[in-house]
């Protein structure tokens, strides 16, 4: 075999499952269809849980030049409630998914960008032809989930405004989260002073209003926050549905990790936490299957899977259809603009690492 494992797929899940393969022995090939580095729709927060494990794997050095966090406000109708969210960092996912990478490639990944994978659960294919691997990651984020999506799950687009266009009431260290009916749009101050703007939307919403720019505008607007001028303009990017759960997590020597296992909505902000959390707990378990494949290991996988991130996944569905009701968003947001102290319990577990299952090679 030219390599024990081939990873498609290098964001957070990809890069450090092939980083942890590596620092076991492994030869191990990562490549993403992107070029690095690359731009992804997204919050850009990394949580408390994803710094400290980040952290625990020695890659905190990749969060250097992040803003800290220290608390999110959140707007609903015309009323708003601060609650704090110390322990976090705001990360353009270029420069940390590129950092990521790095760290991979440091520990002797072979990394590849601006290749396309193909995998339909046999041979991964590049240029039509088979990769020779013992085990493939399939760590391609929502494209590579093979789930049909959830009724009524909300679609993903996202955006960064430059610097100069944004008002200082967007201040750095903030996260301000916009909801509606429709939908919801965050807005943070990333790295270099460009504001990254993140929204989920009902399909009929997004439809109603013209796209998403027009929609995240709309959705600014209803809380009172100043205007982003030349947002609705800007080229935005969209995702496929975004709450899916993966059929399998795995099959005849290969494993699925990160978004690819399955993704809830994204208001809490932790996708890239339980992608760096999975991909390390897979590490051990997929350095098992390059030794000597055993189909009982794809069990192992799904309930290592379960116990490291899946009551996480369940919380922020219960947030999620919290945020479906108006009613209930104003009423929460109410309480926490009097009691912010009712938010502890979340921003507890927003902090808490899973543990790491056998990470360490
Ligand atoms: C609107 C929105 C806001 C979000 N906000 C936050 C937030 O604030 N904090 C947070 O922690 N999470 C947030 N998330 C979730 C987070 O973005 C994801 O959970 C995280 O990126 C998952 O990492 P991953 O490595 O599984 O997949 P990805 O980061 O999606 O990486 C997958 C990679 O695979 C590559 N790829 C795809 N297909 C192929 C192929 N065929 N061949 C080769 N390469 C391929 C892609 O180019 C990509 O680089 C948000 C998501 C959305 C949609």
């Amino acid at each position: 075999m030219t390599h024990d494992a081939v990873v498609i797929g290098a964001g957070p899940a990809g890069a450090v499952a092939a980083r942890e393969l590596a620092r076991r022995g492994a030869a191990v090939l990562l490549v993403d269809k992107a070029h690095f580095p690359r731009p992804k729709v997204c919050g850009c927060c990394v949580n408390g849980a994803a710094v400290k494990t980040l952290q625990r794997l020695g890659l905190g050095a990749v969060l250097a030049g992040g803003v800290p966090l220290k608390d999110v406000r959140i707007g609903a109708g015309r009323r708003s409630a601060r609650v704090k969210l110390p322990g976090g960092v705001a990360l353009s996912r270029e420069a940390f998914d590129a950092a990521l990478v790095r760290e991979a490639v440091a520990a002797g990944v072979e990394f590849r960008d601006g290749v396309t994978a193909k995998f339909d659960g046999g041979a991964v294919r590049i240029n039509e032809r088979p990769v020779d691997a013992r085990v493939a990651i399939v760590a391609s984020g929502l494209a590579g989930n093979d789930a049909s999506p959830e009724p009524g799950s909300r679609i993903g687009a996202g955006v960064s405004a430059q610097a100069g266009a944004v008002p200082a009431f967007f201040a750095p260290g903030t996260v301000f989260m916009a909801t509606a009916r429709g939908g919801y749009v965050g807005c943070v101050r990333v790295e270099d002073g460009r504001l990254d703007v993140a929204a989920a939307f009902d399909v009929a919403f997004l439809k109603g209003q013209g796209g998403p720019g027009p929609a995240a505008e709309a959705v600014l607007a209803g809380v009172g926050w100043p205007r982003i001028e030349g947002l609705a303009e800007l080229p935005w990017k969209g995702t496929p549905a975004l709450t899916r759960r993966a059929k399998r997590l795995g099959g005849a020597r290969w494993f699925a990790v990160g978004d690819a296992a399955g993704y809830v909505e994204p208001f809490t902000g932790e996708g890239m936490a339980w992608a760096v959390t999975s991909a390390a707990a897979l590490a051990p378990i997929a350095a098992r299957a390059i030794q000597k494949w055993d189909d009982a290991l794809v069990r192992e996988w799904e309930s290592t899977h379960r116990r490291t991130i899946g009551t996480r996944q369940y919380t922020c569905r219960v947030v999620s259809r919290v945020l479906r009701s108006p009613a209930l968003t104003t009423l929460a947001v109410r309480a926490l603009s009097v009691l912010p102290i009712l938010s502890r319990p979340v921003v507890k577990s927003l902090n808490r690492p899973s543990p790491l299952r056998g990470a360490s090679p």
